[in-house]
């Protein structure tokens, strides 16, 4: 609206207040052209043609031209237009060549009022050749057609134009206002609520396309909000649950030694073996989160040193000793041969352990678990396999995420379900590829890739 008020009061301004001295300036201006070219083509044209270029220009530029000799005689004069101040005037053209030879530049440019026609006249006039010794004088007389009417019309057109257009502008803005404003109010509404909690608001982007991507963007926000929130109180749950079982087992076993078996060395041995398992148990579960949320916040960046991998791989394997014997579990080592990799080598070692950990609980009756060290041209394959049950296709996808265990798992497996998703957060820190072969009934295979580390 203040936009085509702005427009109309310029037009106003210039079409009504100034009409009257542009249409002047520009008849002044054209006269004056005019008259500095008739004087110019008189020097070069013949008699015979400077008369009809006279008429000429008379009808072109509509003035009244007279063109005289030395004498003061009219020689050339065309078509009388209007009530001319020049045309058979003997007296006042007597005066205006008066005029032209006391002027120092031999010329006139007067502004005549017209008593009889009550019209403005331009009377311009010069000497021809010589200005010192004129050959001749050429007047010319412009009417200047009072505007008034001209305004008073344009005046009542632009009234009309600026209501219809003041009408247009209001429903342009109202149109636009409902288009743009309505749906960013509407998305700024709904966004509050989600601000609230609120994870079911629906966002209408309705009317132009940014607003539809706001509302889009603020769609995903939303659903990626509600994720977090959802995997938040997950976590929760299964923390204080997981927390929650040893911590019942403690109290449970301090309480049998406090009243039972205090006195039973063998007994009180047994129940204290128990406690310490299970605080084990806790230690590695707190141990775990506290990993797992150092790796996720993003902070750790690794911190990479070159070391030889299948001494590492068998340092590792080496402290899996104890619970093969005892347990009767077979690790099976092969290596391609040393290989010299580069990166950080405490959260490798962290992958490998939760990799070969994994393997032991969940390996199949046989007992049997293999590493492989494959050395490859940019860098260093590592498996783990077990014979155990396998896992799903569909399950494959869950298992690296947070606190998923499978439900058929056995209590006497220590985990957390957090190991996987320690390796993850470890090998995506270091961009390495990794996955699962597994096989129902057969087993699964664990991979990842140690690439080739650019040291700069
Ligand atoms: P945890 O072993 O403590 O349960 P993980 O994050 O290490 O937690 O593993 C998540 C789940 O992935 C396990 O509960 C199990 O169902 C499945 N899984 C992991 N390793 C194997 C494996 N070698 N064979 C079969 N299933 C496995």
């Amino acid at each position: 609206m203040v936009f085509t008020i702005a427009v109309f009061v310029l037009l106003w301004i210039f079409q009504i207040s100034f009409l009257e001295k542009f249409y002047e300036s520009i008849k002044t201006r054209d006269t004056g052209e005019c008259l500095e070219e008739i004087s110019e083509s008189y020097e070069k044209m013949e008699p015979t043609q400077f008369g009809n270029y006279i008429d000429d220009m008379a009808l072109k530029h509509d003035i009244c031209i007279e063109v005289l000799d030395r004498y003061r005689r009219s020689i050339y004069s065309s078509d009388v237009i209007g009530d001319c101040l020049i045309h058979g005037r003997e007296n006042r053209t007597q005066i205006y060549i008066i005029g032209i030879l006391e002027n120092p530049d031999k010329q006139i440019r007067y502004k005549i009022k017209n008593s009889r026609s009550n019209c403005d006249m331009l009377i311009f006039g010069c000497t021809l050749g010589n200005p010192d010794n004129p050959e001749g004088y050429i007047l010319l007389n412009s009417a200047l057609a009072p505007v008034g009417a001209t305004v008073a019309i344009i005046k009542r057109q632009l009234t009309v134009i600026t209501l219809w257009l003041v009408i247009l502008a209001f429903l342009i803005s109202l149109y636009l206002s409902k288009r743009i404003a309505q749906p960013i109010t509407n998305i700024t509404k709904a966004a509050e609520n989600l601000a609230h909690g609120d994870f079911r608001t629906k966002f209408d982007g309705r009317g132009y396309l940014e607003s539809k991507k706001l509302a889009d963007t603020l769609t995903y926000a939303e659903r990626e909000l509600s994720r977090v929130d959802m995997m938040q109180r997950d976590l929760i749950a299964n923390v204080s649950h997981d927390l929650r079982t040893p911590l019942t087992m403690l109290k449970a076993y301090a309480e049998m030694i406090r009243d039972l078996s205090g006195d039973n060395p063998v007994k009180r041995n047994e129940h204290l073996e128990i406690i310490i398992n299970e605080t084990d148990r806790l230690a590695l579960l707190v141990n775990d989160i506290l990993d797992l949320s150092k790796l996720e916040s993003g902070k750790q960046k690794p911190n990479p040193s070159e070391f030889e991998i299948k001494s590492k791989l068998g340092e590792i394997i080496g402290r899996f000793k104890g619970i093969s014997e005892k347990m009767g579990y077979s690790i099976h080592f092969t290596s391609d041969g040393e290989k010299m990799v580069y990166c950080d080598i405490v959260k490798i070692e962290q992958v490998i352990y939760n990799l070969i950990n994994n393997a032991i609980n969940y390996t199949g009756k046989d007992k049997q678990i293999f590493v492989r060290q494959i050395n490859l041209d940019d860098g260093v394959l590592i498996e783990v396999e077990d014979t155990g049950d396998g896992i799903e296709e569909e399950k494959i996808k869950l298992i690296f995420d947070k606190y998923y265990r499978s439900e058929n798992h056995k209590r006497e497996v220590v985990g957390t379900g957090l190991g996987l998703s320690i390796v993850k957060a470890v090998l995506k820190m270091h961009n390495y590829d990794y996955g699962v072969r597994s096989t129902i009934g057969k087993g699964s295979v664990f991979w990842f890739k140690i690439s080739e580390w650019d040291k700069n």
